[in-house]
């Protein structure tokens, strides 16, 4: 059985790589898989609260990961949209993946190590220990398929680590309760479309993200036309005028990262964006290039301003959702506590 599983996290600022290379997506599979998007608030937490804007921050964000995703055409009634706290089991079968993961294997996480920057020794707990509640997320819901932007492949590939040294260390266990192969399946990640690495727009080297500290760097979704156009004009590219194929974008990670926008946004390979623009100067592509990104989100943009203008709607969808995303959780969570050893039987 197939199911999909992503999440975005609720820290504010989402922009036109999450868009693009997550939400996007995940509204393109919901016609080929059953998915659950979730909108990860317990990730978020595992940065400082001003990255999160503190309590009142952290529910106006979930709300709007909730509407971005409403927004890009992700149908509640058939899908199911979801806040992860209101789901326990991610966080108790996280401690147990706690307990499968081994130092050495989180040690290696590059997010872990750009995010902590050179003050490791005053990063959260929980931001170590991100990928092993990421790894719990996915196989709560066992599910098989997760897409996700290019920078989550390490986390995937360690999720696949877990899954497998839990099949492995219990193998005999799992068999007595009578699974035939393998408990959790080992996910496939999805990391395909023309957007899976969208470039912040001040430095070719850096992903847009949500936390970087120049507003510059990306397009959020809410941006006003104006906006869009400034941030586009003041995008940093280099004097060359635009090559006439895609061959020619090497070494020129701003422009390859420019054109790659408006080829995902216009659902056209890089080749034949450039047969319309090659030769041109920046001057003439970068406001042909705002003027599409304005067509392309401000109708999301505005019915994402629509909905959280309704809380109480948008709340009423992500308990419905985790009311369904529960009913598997709980089931899952059984058996694996079974697997493990632990003694139940408490009247609920
Ligand atoms: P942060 O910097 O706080 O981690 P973020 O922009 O990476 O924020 P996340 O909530 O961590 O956002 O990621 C949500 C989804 O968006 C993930 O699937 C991630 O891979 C994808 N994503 C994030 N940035 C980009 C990007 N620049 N291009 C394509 N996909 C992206
Ligand atoms: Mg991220």
């Amino acid at each position: 059985e197939q199911r999909v599983f992503s999440g975005v996290q609720p820290t504010g600022n989402l922009h036109l790589g999450n868009y693009l290379g997550a939400i996007k997506r995940f509204a393109e599979l919901q016609h080929d898989y059953p998915c659950l998007y979730c909108v990860v608030d317990l990730h978020a937490i595992t940065q400082p609260p001003s990255v999160w804007g503190g309590p009142e921050g952290l529910a106006a964000n979930t709300r709007e990961v909730a509407a971005a995703y409403l927004a890009a055409g992700i149908d509640p009634k058939t899908q199911i949209i979801f806040n992860q706290s209101q789901v326990p089991q991610h966080a108790e079968l996280a401690w147990l993946f706690n307990c499968v993961a081994r130092m050495g294997w989180l040690n290696r996480m590059t997010q872990f190590k750009e995010k902590a920057g050179k003050d490791k020794e005053n990063a959260s707990v929980g931001l170590f220990a991100y990928p092993t509640l990421m790894a719990a997320d996915i196989l709560l819901y066992r599910a098989t398929h997760v897409p996700v932007g290019d920078d989550q492949k390490q986390h995937l590939e360690l999720t696949r680590d877990i899954a497998q040294k839990f099949n492995n260390d219990f193998a005999g266990s799992i068999a007595r309760n009578g699974f035939e192969d393998a408990y959790f399946p080992l996910p496939e990640p999805l990391i395909t479309g023309p957007a899976t690495r969208v470039m912040s727009l001040r430095d070719g080297s850096k992903k847009m993200s949500k936390s970087d500290p120049s507003d510059y760097s990306r397009i959020v979704l809410t941006d006003d036309a104006d906006t869009i156009a400034k941030k586009i004009r003041k995008a940093k590219t280099d004097p060359e005028p635009l090559p006439s194929e895609a061959e020619g974008l090497a070494g020129r990670a701003e422009a390859e990262n420019l054109v790659g926008l408006f080829a995902a946004m216009s659902d056209r390979s890089r080749d034949d964006v450039l047969k319309e623009y090659g030769g041109s100067a920046f001057s003439v592509f970068k406001p042909a290039l705002a003027e599409l990104t304005v067509e392309k989100i401000a109708p999301i943009a505005d019915e994402m301003r629509r909905l959280t203008a309704d809380p109480g709607t948008v709340d009423a969808i992500l308990s419905d959702g985790a009311e369904k995303a529960a009913v598997i959780a709980e089931k899952v969570m059984a058996e694996v506590g079974a697997i493990v050893g632990f003694v139940s039987g408490r009247k609920k």
